[in-house]
């Protein structure tokens, strides 16, 4: 008995005061699933990211890791928060987070971590709950970058300019005088480092000028050849920034300095040999330097010790569907990229295909950090997941989407909600902006995919017979999530509007 109590002061005692892990959260903008080696993409072969892979195949990379909006403000929120948009209120891009509304630096200082923000902040408000950040204001630039840290003046005036740098290469600097030279030894560490690229315009460091030159990266299937969707054909309703001539230009082609007297195929072609060059220059960019934080943490001992998580804030269209852009549902956007390096609980290349999203991130990081998931958070712990342990039997059957911005920033993306299950996935263009105004409406339109066999959501099922069970079961899950969440910014309008083509 009395053995029994002594191992049991000693198990709490490992749990609460051995080393906790060091927990260093990279996170890069827009860098898509389909610009990895380890995702296995058509682009694989191109072998842009050798770093980040050896990172998986040391690790684990997960394959169903999905934002519940795919635009930035908004997915870097629910990580900060634990929470959904409906919750924490960062519908758009305009929205900022408040700064007793930034959870995840707020608990992890309370768990005893010296924490750091560096990078791509993009909410706005003073990141004021991290012992030290040095952060980019909004998007910040790719070269000769200024930076906002603490300093003797209010925010956001201390500011930093870094000259002669390339931001990838400046924010990794940063990060490793933090590492090196500034922080706490006697605490664990937890540094959010989030780069600004491959965000666009992409503009690469002068040394990756030439990477690529030669080659010829491989198109999408359906960059030339996109069948219609839910809402009509390319050419009777034109939504979305197209690459190729067949969808409106975002402007895209003139900015590239393509002639824009070629004709199809050859003008999309040249333009999209020239995007994604530009794209996965700076994706190579961002793999170096990973490198060059990985190197400094085993250099200086402590790589063993901690949490190596990477990620984008989301995905990232390349030509598929002849979009550019995120905010779509559409797999590419909605979906990110997740690999963790931990060989204390990993087993070396694990691979996991749980349905996660953006919300889970701050409950798992705490669960890292050994804490639980505040009652306030809405998202859950993977941890289990990390730890090869078998799923929940109530781990979630569907994940919940939304995309407020109606026709924003001439990228012409309808309004859309929807669910992403396992195997299908259901889209709802209702076809309004956040008011329900009438003014720039679109048609509504539904669509369903089967991602095991059209994993490029290419056959729109929503009118097929055979379909209409799963359907009406896709639209009561559907109407439970958005219940669950109550929507906050439901009216009367967009209800109705809603309301009139839920059946359609
Ligand atoms: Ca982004």
């Amino acid at each position: 008995m009395k053995y029994c109590f002594l191992f049991f002061c000693f198990t709490v005692f490992s749990i609460h005061a051995a080393d906790k892990p060091n927990i260093l959260f990279i996170m890069s903008d827009d860098h898509t699933t389909q610009a990895f080696g380890i995702y296995g993409s058509r682009l694989a072969a191109l072998n842009m990211t050798p770093n980040l892979d050896l990172l998986a195949n040391q690790g684990i990379r997960f394959d169903r890791v999905y934002c519940n909006n795919a635009i930035c403000t908004p997915s870097r929120a629910s990580i900060i928060t634990g929470q959904y948009s409906q919750t924490n209120g960062i519908l758009d891009l305009r929205a900022s987070l408040p700064t007793d509304k930034q959870y995840l630096p707020i608990e992890m200082k309370r768990a005893g971590y010296e924490t750091a923000m560096i990078g791509k902040w993009h909410l706005k408000n003073e990141p004021q709950n991290f012992d030290y950040y040095c952060v980019l204001p909004g998007q910040g630039k790719y070269f000769n970058p200024e930076f906002r840290l603490r300093g003797e003046r209010p925010w956001p005036e201390n500011t930093m300019l870094m000259t002669g740098t390339h931001s990838s290469d400046a924010i990794t600097d940063i990060s490793l005088e933090w590492l090196r030279e500034k922080r706490d030894t006697s605490k664990a560490f937890f540094m959010m480092h989030h780069f600004k690229a491959p965000h666009d315009m992409f503009e690469n460091a002068p040394r990756y000028d030439s990477y690529l030159e030669d080659v010829i990266i491989p198109e999408p299937v359906n960059l030339h050849n996109q069948p219609a969707k839910g809402f009509g054909s390319a050419a009777s309703r034109p939504y979305g920034a197209g690459v190729t001539k067949a969808h409106p230009s975002w402007g895209l082609g003139k900015k590239l300095g393509i002639d824009q007297s070629l004709s199809e195929p050859a003008y999309g072609k040249a333009v999209y040999q020239k995007y994604l060059k530009r794209y996965l220059r700076c994706v190579k960019g961002v793999d170096d330097n990973v490198k060059r934080l990985i190197d400094f943490l085993k250099e200086s001992g402590v790589y063993e010790n901690t949490v190596v998580i990477y990620t984008g804030d989301q995905g990232f269209l390349l030509g598929e569907h002849d979009f550019m852009d995120k905010r779509w549902m559409y797999e590419e956007s909605m979906r990110m990229p997740l690999i963790i390096h931990y060989p204390k609980i990993i087993k070396r290349g694990s691979v996991n295909n749980w349905l996660i999203n953006n919300t889970d991130f701050a409950p798992t990081i705490l669960a890292l950090a050994g804490i639980q998931t505040p009652g306030y958070m809405q998202g859950i712990s993977f941890l289990d997941a990390i730890e090869g342990n078998d799923r929940p039997a109530n781990w979630r059957k569907v994940t919940y989407y939304r995309y407020w911005m109606h026709m924003a920033h001439k990228l012409r993306v309808p309004a859309h909600f929807g669910i992403r299950g396992e195997r299908y996935k259901l889209i709802f263009f209702y076809g309004t902006d956040k008011d329900g105004s009438s003014e720039n409406s679109t048609p509504a339109a539904w669509e369903l995919y089967d991602m095991s066999t059209d994993p490029h959501e290419m056959n729109n099922l929503y009118d097929k017979p055979a379909y209409a069970s799963l359907i009406g079961k896709m639209k009561q899950e559907l109407k439970d999530a958005r219940l669950e969440l109550g929507e906050q910014d439901m009216n009367e309008h967009i209800l109705a509007i809603i309301d009139k083509n839920w059946d359609k």
